[in-house]
């Protein structure tokens, strides 16, 4: 099936709102394997608007409107999407006495031009509207379907959701599962992996990007529910098996989730030690319901007082490689290790910004350590946080890589761009990087 979305209002060519509605029925549309040829917008304009309908209805199969529903004068688009289908409006009693039920909880008159919104199709369907006055409309004539809804948002995704997607659904006879699979990284390092599993139509599959992550989504159409579940599975291992252990787990929320879960499965617990994070992946670790199973330590040590008391992280060590560096990092998570009992634990040393830059190591620069009682080995990793420029988003981004270090360690997964520590009494020198 092919269609065209039409939004309808001037405030949208006037750049006054975004155009939310046509990105959310254009993913919609090609979930359900329909094929979006255009998009538009257009004025309230009724010469502009016939134009275009006899345009698009001569070939597209579907035509997908959102606004010009409202009371007002200028709200034509029912009269004429009508007139080109040939399906005279009536007015509804049914509608009307809705209207008129709507304004006086509201305590409000109605205007004779609210009667305009109790015209509804003779031949076709009226779409009722849970959530406002104006009903939408169904018209369909010339093998051509036309869906008028609302454009507030709310009411035109309700509309949608419950009123039209299931009727295209079994006029396509199918049905439809979708999957969503995390990756750590950008979209583009991603996509340019990838790029041929996001060309097929069935599954298809669509990549968003997140802070230091992204998300890809992938929709099968299949006649039965498990055959697209497992035309889902397939494509999504297909994805794994190219990007490896960055591609960290399906349907959770976060990544925080992932390693709790693995904690969990490996009976390890967790713990952390804190400094520019200022307790990010305590709070991210514990935002899951069920982490006090894996987590019972978490130590923000902002000064080099807290980290030598709390962590026991030698002065000295401070003094001389300070205390943003690779030696104070493998302290503070051996240090957290051997405070809390745990069996891993990660220590997080940087700077966030937007001032603090030191000779060498410019804002941006982390310092991240693993520590692993069950080897009693740790990982390091120097990472280079600032050309994202904002602390907001260099903290972000240092939790989620302090994550995806308790998950690797939980789960016995390599770790990439790490000095391999083999013990506490490892020369600090050795981890000056
Ligand atoms: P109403 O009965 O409220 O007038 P309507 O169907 O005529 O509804 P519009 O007047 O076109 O809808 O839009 C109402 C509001 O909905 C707009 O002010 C805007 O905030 C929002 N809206 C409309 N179209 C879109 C769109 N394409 N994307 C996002 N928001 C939209
Ligand atoms: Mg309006």
């Amino acid at each position: 099936m092919t269609a065209e979305i039409i939004c309808v209002g001037t405030e949208l060519l006037l750049g006054d709102i975004v155009n939310t509605n046509a990105q959310f029925l254009s993913r919609e549309l090609a979930e359900l394997g329909i094929s979006v040829l255009h998009q538009h917008v257009i004025g309230d304009n009724p010469d502009r608007l016939r134009e275009l309908v006899s345009q698009a209805k001569s070939r597209s199969e579907l035509l997908v409107f959102s606004g010009g529903l409202g009371p007002t004068q200028d709200d034509l688009t029912k009269e004429t999407v009508a007139r080109a289908f040939g399906d005279p409006l009536r007015f509804d009693e049914e509608e009307w006495q809705k209207i008129l039920t709507f304004f006086a909880r509201t305590n409000r008159t109605p205007t004779p031009n609210n009667r305009k919104q109790a015209m509804v199709p003779t031949h076709g369907r009226k779409l009722p509207n849970a959530h406002g006055t104006a009903p939408g409309a169904w018209f369909e004539a010339d093998g051509c379907i036309a869906v008028l809804m609302p454009g507030v948002p709310r009411e035109m995704k309700a509309m949608w959701a419950e009123q039209i997607r299931p009727v295209l659904l079994e006029r396509q006879n199918c049905t439809i599962h979708s999957k969503t699979l995390r990756v750590l990284g950008g979209e583009s390092s991603i996509a340019s992996k990838v790029a041929g599993l996001f060309e097929s139509d069935n599954p298809t599959a669509a990549i968003y990007c997140k802070t230091g992550e992204s998300e890809i989504r992938v929709t099968a159409r299949a006649a039965t529910e498990a055959e697209a579940e497992a035309a889902c599975d397939a494509r999504i291992q297909q994805f794994r098996r190219i990007l490896g252990p960055n591609a960290y787990d399906v349907d959770v929320p976060g990544l925080e989730y992932t390693v709790v879960h693995a904690l969990q499965a490996k009976g390890l617990h967790a713990a952390t030690a804190e400094s520019c994070t200022g307790g990010l992946v305590a709070q991210m670790l514990t935002n899951v319901p069920g982490s006090s199973e894996v987590f019972s330590y978490g130590f923000v040590t902002y000064a080099e007082e807290a980290k030598s008391r709390l962590l026991g992280v030698d002065p000295a060590l401070m003094e001389r490689y300070n205390v943003v560096s690779g030696p104070v990092a493998v302290a503070m998570a051996y240090g957290a290790l051997h405070a809390s009992g745990a069996d891993l634990a990660v220590g997080i040393t940087g700077i966030a910004g937007p001032g603090g830059a030191l000779p060498g190591k410019p804002v941006g620069t982390v310092y991240l350590a693993g520590a692993d009682a069950r080897s009693g080995k740790a990982w390091l990793q120097r990472l280079t946080l600032g050309g994202y420029r904002e602390r907001s988003i260099i903290r972000t981004r240092a939790a989620l890589y302090a994550l995806d270090l308790l998950r690797r360690m939980a789960l016995d997964l390599p770790v990439e761009e790490a000095l391999a520590v083999p013990g506490p009494d490892t020369p600090p020198q050795t981890l000056a990087i």
